[in-house]
């Protein structure tokens, strides 16, 4: 299932109307009129929220050269195009990054009990290419990191990596055929490809709270951790600094139900401020034990990989491998259909689905009154959305932080913090000192590509992907783009979109880029480019009114529904994902790679002519 897979509903078709009517209640609390332009970007007097705290600056000489691949990005994207394209015989790669090392998200996102809810199996890019055997079901931050580097290491994907090093400009030069990267360490490099893996939740968003600048404290986003100020490290070692300090952290999102927990355990005092409470599932997490993970066959991830896909794609398999509350959704959703006549129309998917949905968050709101002890505090963590309406979490010690002495759940009742002095935030009319004031606000979705990257692609005949992507994404396949030749968006959007396992997209867009370039160099061509018939197709196939995703109305605002707005064709666009869902997208892009073909694309062996077209 992914989040966005409701339809509007007719209201006599309306289950548990009581319920119903809540949700629409809370969410209509919370829509603000500046939806969006509600955040603050980090810039200007806000810059410094985004400096790289893990790795000084180091001084070095501008690098001129010219190579067959840069890389953007040295995330998991890039980390797994790099791995596919060396696998694939290319070698002469860069990478450019700019955080101080490798890892993308897990470079940054360093905060306390920072780990993936999405199993380790399933997350870890590569498992069986490495060996590595992940420790648990769940793995923390740094072991996911440490997988990162192993790639890297792995691949050679070290080699020539520029860190600490932004892209200020990227554009293609049609005489040469090379396209010119320019960073703000002043290096030129030229490259015959590119690929682009610069992340959909990569630059932290601030809460425009009146007042924020003001703030006289330590104050931080969490993708930024201070670990300086707050003593302690990635690993869990406590943080002595706050011993004696009264902390206080904004956001209940999945950033921060991770690492509520270690800041209740550490702080003198913490207040946790609350806009939305997030559903909060059990975890479960466990060891995984090596003579298990020996016995398992040779292409065993891919088979895991397409059942977990496949379950959170509203599909059918046998068994569920992963087991988790992620998969749990769409086994309940099965069972519901199978205590049913058999018909399996969309209404009758719809409703299966809500009844589904309607026992979890029970289930889920009956666990808050379990776990926490105040009666008060119990009834604001409860949540009154659908499960999929924002993204899910999945925790067995969040709930517990709350029965600590040392913690306060100061519940905005919507409304979010309504203001911040030198001395700490106010709330219903209340001032709650602080010394600490850690941004646990998320980050930018759906905002203009050159605004998160940094840069703005200019392609063939100058136009700007900003241009290009005025009303929102055009792509082949999520990945290629008309008139950027021999560039490679390694994302999520316009192909599968399975936000519940980002990896899984980037590892199919990584091996598809790499298929490609390799194909175009092995029959000597120099240029590919998708056609732009061939990008209107696919860019309509996926909008077709008869199978296009749109939003629950009901929903409460978020990142996942555009703050509660209506969409635009924009939204719509870079929203949008294969009809068929997303194992259907990973069975269709390795079936488009295999076929050698590569139907849609253009290769050309001379900037001027003998098309070798492959469409
Ligand atoms: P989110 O955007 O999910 O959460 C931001 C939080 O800040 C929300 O609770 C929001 O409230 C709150 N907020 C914003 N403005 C205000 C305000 N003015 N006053 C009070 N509260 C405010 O960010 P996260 O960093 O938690 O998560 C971002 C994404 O990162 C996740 O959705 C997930 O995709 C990914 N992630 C993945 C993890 C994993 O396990 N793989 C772990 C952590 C993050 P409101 O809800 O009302 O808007």
């Amino acid at each position: 299932m992914d989040a966005l897979v409701t339809n509007e509903m007719p209201a006599d078709q309306v289950h548990r109307p009581d319920l119903r009517a809540r949700y629409r209640a809370e969410r209509d609390k919370r829509v603000r009129s500046d939806g969006n332009d509600q955040y603050l970007e980090p810039v200007g007097r806000f810059g410094h929220f985004t400096a790289d705290p893990h790795t000084p600056p180091v001084d070095r000489e501008p690098v001129v050269d010219d190579v067959e691949v840069v890389i953007i990005g040295g995330g998991f994207a890039g980390l797994v195009t790099g791995a596919r394209l060396v696998q694939a015989g290319v070698t002469d790669i860069r990478i450019v990054e700019s955080g101080g090392g490798l890892g993308g998200v897990w470079y940054w996102n360093r905060y306390p009990g920072a780990m993936c809810d999405t199993a380790a199996m399933v997350y870890l890019p590569l498992l069986e290419e490495t060996g590595h055997i992940p420790s648990a079901k769940y793995v923390e931050g740094p072991e996911i990191l440490a997988h990162a580097r192993r790639i890297a290491d792995k691949f050679g994907l070290n080699d020539g990596a520029l860190c600490s090093t932004v892209v200020r400009e990227l554009s293609w030069d049609e005489e040469r055929g090379r396209w010119l990267v320019r960073t703000d360490r002043g290096d030129e490099l030229r490259a015959r490809f590119v690929t682009l893996g610069t992340g959909p939740l990569n630059r932290p968003k601030l809460p425009g709270i009146p007042g924020i600048e003001t703030f006289a404290g330590q104050i931080f986003h969490t993708s930024r951790w201070d670990y300086d100020y707050t003593g302690g490290n990635p690993a869990g070692a406590p943080m002595t600094g706050l011993a004696d300090k009264r902390v206080g952290i904004i956001g209940t999102g999945a950033t921060a139900v991770q690492c509520v927990p270690r800041l209740a355990r550490d702080a003198g005092s913490l207040r946790v401020f609350q806009r939305t409470p997030s559903s909060v599932d059990v975890r479960g997490n466990r060891p995984i034990d090596p003579a298990w993970f020996g016995e398992l066959a040779p292409g065993w991830q891919r088979e895991w990989l397409l059942n977990f896909a496949t379950l959170q794609g509203g599909g059918f398999a046998e068994r569920d491998l992963v087991m988790d509350g992620w998969t749990d959704i769409a086994i309940r959703i099965r069972d519901q259909l199978a205590a049913g006549t058999g018909e399996l129309t969309p209404e009758v998917f719809r409703k299966a689905y809500e009844a589904a949905d309607d026992d979890k968050m029970d289930e889920i709101r009956a666990r808050v009154d379990a776990v926490v002890g105040d009666p008060g505090t119990a009834e604001a963590l409860k949540p009154w959305y659908r499960q999929l309406c924002k993204r899910p979490c999945f925790h067995d010690e969040y709930l517990d932080a709350f029965n600590r002495p040392n913690v306060e759940l100061v519940d905005t009742d919507g409304r979010g913090v309504e203001r911040i002095d030198a001395t700490g935030a106010w709330v219903g009319g209340q001032h709650y000192p602080l010394d600490c004031l850690i941004l646990a606000s998320g980050f930018e979705f759906g905002t203009p590509y050159e605004r998160r990257s940094g840069f703005d692609p200019v392609g063939r005949d100058g136009v700007a992907l900003s241009e290009a992507w005025s009303e929102g994404m055009v792509t082949l396949h999520g990945i290629h783009v008309h008139g950027f030749p021999n560039l490679f968006v390694i994302q999520t959007g316009q192909a599968a979109n399975l936000i519940s396992n980002v990896t899984h997209n980037l590892v199919e867009a990584g091996t598809t880029a790499a298929a490609v370039i390799a194909h175009a160099r092995a029959t000597g061509a120099v240029r590919v480019e998708t056609t732009a018939a061939a990008q209107a197709a696919w860019v309509g196939l996926l909008l077709d009114p008869a199978t296009s995703v749109i939003y629950d109305p009901d929903c409460t605002p978020g990142y996942y529904n555009n703050e509660g707005h209506p969409t635009g064709l924009r939204e719509r666009r870079n929203q949008s994902r294969y009809p068929a869902g997303a194992a259907g997208y990973f069975r269709y892009i390795e079936e488009w790679r295999d076929s050698g073909t590569f139907e849609g694309l253009e290769f050309r062996s001379e900037p001027e002519g003998n098309s070798t077209d492959a469409a």
